[in-house]
């Protein structure tokens, strides 16, 4: 499951796992791994404006960032850094504890944007 997400390379859906994984596991199993493995912070979850999630291995020490995700077709993009650490203290600071945040940028990328324009 994990081998599938780091040969996606960018979130991606359980969908998309399940159909990498050939059988290997059915949808639900693929999901509930998704959900576990993103509780113990294995996996990151994207959740898409639609409801939808998509899923992607968090960063194995490498620098912590956020995507720019593409509302059409859900390419994705990395964003350097993250701002949200300052709003990550400022909860520490109210007293919370096990703080995480999810951010995502939506959009429409280049290549769905320059489609739209040819439908014109
Ligand atoms: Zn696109
Ligand atoms: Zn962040």
């Amino acid at each position: 499951m994990l081998r599938a997400l780091a040969d996606a390379g960018a979130p991606v859906s359980v969908e998309e796992v399940h159909r990498a994984l050939a059988g290997a596991a059915d949808l639900v199993t693929v999901y509930r791994g998704m959900e576990d493995f993103a509780r113990v912070g294995v996996v990151r979850r994207h959740p898409l404006e639609s409801g939808k999630n998509l899923w992607a291995l968090e960063a194995a020490g490498g620098a912590h960032h956020h995507h720019v995700i593409c509302r059409e077709c859900g390419h994705a993009d990395e964003l350097d850094g993250c701002e949200a650490a300052k709003f990550e203290s400022a909860a520490r600071r109210l007293g919370y504890r096990d703080v995480s945040h999810v951010f995502e940028i939506y959009g429409v990328c280049p290549s769905c944007a320059s489609k739209e324009h040819d439908r014109r």
